[in-house]
C-alpha cells in the first residue's frame, strides 16, 4: 500500500503552491521555486507553528482594534473636554 499524501501550502516567501509531504509536517523543508526555507505546516489540520502564522496575525488584529478604540476614546474625550 502506497501511503505517500501531500497537502498543498503556500510557500511563505514567494507564496507559490507547493507539494509537501504530510511526513514533513512541523519539519523544515526547502521551497522548490525560491529554494527558501520554512516549516511545514498544514493549515487545515492547525499543525503549523504559532510564532509565524496564527499568533502573529491575532497579534496584529489586537493591535488594530486597540489604535482604533484609542482613537475612538481620545476624540469623545477631546468633545467633552471643549464643553
Ligand atoms: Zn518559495
Amino acid at each position: 500500500m502506497s501511503s505517500a499524501t501531500y497537502y498543498i501550502q503556500e510557500c511563505p516567501t514567494c507564496g507559490r503552491s507547493l507539494q509537501v509531504r504530510v511526513e514533513y509536517l512541523g519539519k523544515k523543508v526547502v521551497c522548490q521555486h525560491c529554494a527558501a526555507n520554512f516549516v511545514a505546516c498544514d493549515p487545515s489540520t492547525g499543525q503549523c507553528d504559532p510564532v509565524e502564522s496564527g499568533l502573529g496575525l491575532l497579534t496584529r488584529v489586537d493591535e488594530l482594534i486597540e489604535n482604533a478604540s484609542r482613537v475612538t476614546a481620545g476624540l469623545s474625550s477631546s468633545s467633552a473636554g471643549d464643553c
